[in-house]
């Protein structure tokens, strides 16, 4: 397992919890009508690799938690390939409702939704963020971006006035549509495995 040292930290905690807050009583964009419940995060708030994704879907949707089920397990064995355990990571998504059907988010919503993961990412400071599909991507880049040519990069990314190394990689759920883009998951996250240990 790859280890990184954590700095331990309430004042990030009651943060992030005031943040919750107000992410469950959220009414700013429409996907608040047709949420079951707010998916805010998971994950220590000392941690120091951040996991941000697209969206809940159905299951998420339903327990209020991020990668639960199968997309849960799929996560945890990609994990498990940079020498990580879930336990150890902290776990975001762009939108903090589920769009209806598991669309694609609007760029309303996003922008909408913005405040939220900018106040989880400024609390927790991580040295290195994992951005899982073109959605997590294009908003943590700010900019257009394609993962099929993009995907393995680290970059250096200042957001909301925290600075971190930005990993690129697919949603894990792109494994479905092939077994050549689950080996470059899988080839991504064992590169990760070498980032880290670069940066403990
Ligand atoms: S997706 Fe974000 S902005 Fe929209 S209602 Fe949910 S918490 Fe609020």
């Amino acid at each position: 397992m790859v280890c990184i040292a954590s700095n331990t930290n309430d004042a990030t905690r009651k943060v992030l919890h005031k943040l919750e807050v107000k992410a469950k009583a959220c009414r700013r964009c429409r996907l608040h009508k047709t949420r079951t419940n707010v998916v805010f995060g998971d994950g220590p708030s000392t941690a120091n690799v951040m996991i941000v994704s697209e969206a809940p879907g159905f299951w998420e949707d339903q327990k209020g938690v991020p990668f639960v089920g199968a997309a849960g397990k799929n996560l945890n064995a990609l994990l498990f390939e940079a020498g990580l355990r879930r336990e150890e990571v902290y776990i975001a998504n762009i939108l903090k409702c589920r769009p209806p059907q598991n669309r694609d988010p609007l760029p309303d919503e996003i922008e909408a939704c913005r405040q939220f993961l900018e106040g989880q990412i400024s609390a927790i400071k991580p040295k290195l963020v994992v951005a899982l599909g073109r959605i997590a991507g294009r908003t943590l880049l700010g900019r257009y971006m394609v993962m099929g040519k993009e995907h393995g990069r680290l970059l250096d990314r200042t957001y909301a006035s925290a600075s971190f190394k930005l990993f690129l990689t697919y949603h894990p759920a792109a494994a479905l549509y092939g077994a050549e883009t689950k080996q470059r998951l899988q080839a991504d996250f064992r590169k990760l495995g070498s980032v880290l240990k670069s940066l403990a």
